[in-house]
C-alpha cells in the first residue's frame, strides 16, 4: 500500500526508505547481490573511500507514468556511465546489465515509496560504489561495495522554478585531462568551498569555465548548461572535461526531434554570453532550472526570458521531456524502462 506521506510538499532530501541493493566485490568477483533493510555501512576505519576517496555514483528517478505504470528514464545510459566512471578511478566496474537488474529490484522493493503521478515528486534512486578495504600506502583496494539505495524527493525548486543567478568563480572544477567527465564523489568534494563561497556572496551557483584558457564555458557544480540563440538555435558546451548529463542530451534531441530547432553542441565563449535569450541548467534533480543572471566579475549579463519565469524554448523543451517522462508523449524508441 503506497505510503503515508504528503507527496506534494516534499523537497530534495533524503528519507530512510525499507529496502536497498547491495552487492560486494572480493577475490575478483561480485557477489549475487541482495535486497536488505539493512541502511548502515560498516567498514575498516582506513577504507579506500575514507583515505582517498575511491568513490563514484549516479543518480536517476523512478516515476509514476499517467496510465500508472512505474518507470525509470535511460537507465542504460546511467549504467554505462558509471562503468566509465568506475574504470577511471580503477574501481571494478558494476556489469551494465545486474546494475539495470538491481534498478529494477530496488524500485519494485520501494514501490509503496514511489510517488503517485501528478504529485510532482518522483523517486530518487543513488546507485554508488566505494573501495571497502583498508589501503594505506595511495593504491586502489581490493574489495568494493556497489549499493543503491532510493528515496522519495518532491520537486528540486519548490514554488516553481524562478530563474537564478549564476557567477564566475575564480575557482577551476576540472582539470584538461582530469576527472571532471566522470561522477565522481571527488570532484563533488572540491566544490563545496566553491558553491559555499557563491552562496556568502549572494549567488545561486558556480558557472565554470575551462581551466585551460578560462575564456569557455563549462557547467555548474551538478548540472550542464544549455542556451537559446536569438534564431531558436539550442546550443551547449563541448569539451571533454564536463559530465555528459543525460538529460542534456535528452535534451538535444527533443529540441531537434520533437521541437524542430536546431541543436548544436559547441565550443561557447564567455564573451558571447551577451547574444543569448535563455540559458537552463539541466540535470535530473531538476530536470531544467532556467537562470536569469549571469555575473562574471565587473560583468553582469541579464538574459531577456528575465528573473520571473522560464524561456519561451526552455519552457516548451520543460514540457516535453516531462511529458516524455511521465507517459504523456510517446517517447523515443528505448528511453522507458518500465519497472
Ligand atoms: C550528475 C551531473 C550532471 C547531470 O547529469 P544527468 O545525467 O542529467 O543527471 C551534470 N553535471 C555534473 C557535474 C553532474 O555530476
Amino acid at each position: 500500500m503506497e505510503k503515508n506521506i504528503d507527496w506534494g510538499n516534499l523537497g530534495f532530501g533524503y528519507m530512510k526508505t525499507d529496502y536497498r541493493y547491495v552487492s560486494n566485490y572480493k577475490d575478483g568477483k561480485w557477489s549475487s547481490g541482495q535486497i536488505t533493510t539493512d541502511d548502515k555501512v560498516v567498514i575498516s576505519e582506513c577504507a579506500c573511500v575514507l583515505q582517498y576517496a575511491q568513490t563514484c555514483f549516479e543518480g536517476l528517478k523512478a516515476y509514476r507514468t499517467k496510465d500508472n505504470k512505474v518507470v525509470c528514464f535511460r537507465p542504460d545510459l546511467n549504467a554505462k556511465r558509471m562503468a566509465e566512471s568506475a574504470k577511471r578511478l580503477e574501481m571494478p566496474p558494476f556489469p551494465e546489465d545486474r546494475f539495470l537488474e538491481a534498478v529494477r529490484q530496488v524500485v519494485k522493493a520501494n514501490i509503496d515509496w514511489v510517488p503517485p503521478y501528478g504529485s510532482g515528486a518522483s523517486l530518487y534512486i543513488r546507485p554508488y560504489m566505494f573501495g571497502s578495504d583498508a589501503i594505506m600506502g595511495v593504491k586502489p583496494a581490493n574489495e568494493y561495495q556497489f549499493r543503491i539505495f532510493v528515496s522519495p524527493v518532491g520537486p528540486y525548486f519548490k514554488g516553481g522554478a524562478k530563474p537564478i543567478t549564476l557567477r564566475v568563480p575564480d575557482f577551476d572544477r576540472a582539470a584538461p585531462r582530469g576527472t571532471g567527465h566522470v561522477k565522481a564523489g571527488l570532484n563533488y568534494a572540491m566544490s563545496l568551498h566553491a558553491i559555499v563561497d557563491a552562496h556568502n556572496q549572494g549567488y545561486n551557483e558556480n558557472m565554470y569555465l575551462d581551466s585551460q584558457t578560462r575564456t569557455k564555458v563549462e557547467e555548474t557544480g551538478g548540472a550542464n548548461i544549455i542556451f537559446v540563440t536569438k534564431d531558436n538555435e539550442v546550443v551547449t558546451p563541448k569539451s571533454s572535461t564536463i559530465l555528459p548529463s543525460i538529460t542534456r542530451r535528452s535534451l538535444m534531441y527533443v529540441a531537434e526531434h520533437y521541437l524542430g530547432l536546431k541543436a548544436v553542441e559547441r565550443e561557447i565563449y564567455a564573451d558571447e554570453l551577451q547574444n543569448f535569450k535563455e540559458c537552463a541548467l539541466c540535470g535530473t534533480a531538476a530536470v531544467l532550472s532556467p537562470v536569469g543572471k549571469i555575473v562574471n566579475h565587473k560583468e553582469e549579463i541579464l538574459l531577456p526570458s528575465g528573473m520571473e519565469k522560464f524561456g519561451e524554448v526552455t519552457q516548451k523543451l520543460y514540457d516535453t521531456l516531462t511529458g516524455i517522462q511521465m507517459g504523456r508523449i510517446e517517447a523515443p524508441e528505448g528511453w522507458i524502462f518500465e519497472i
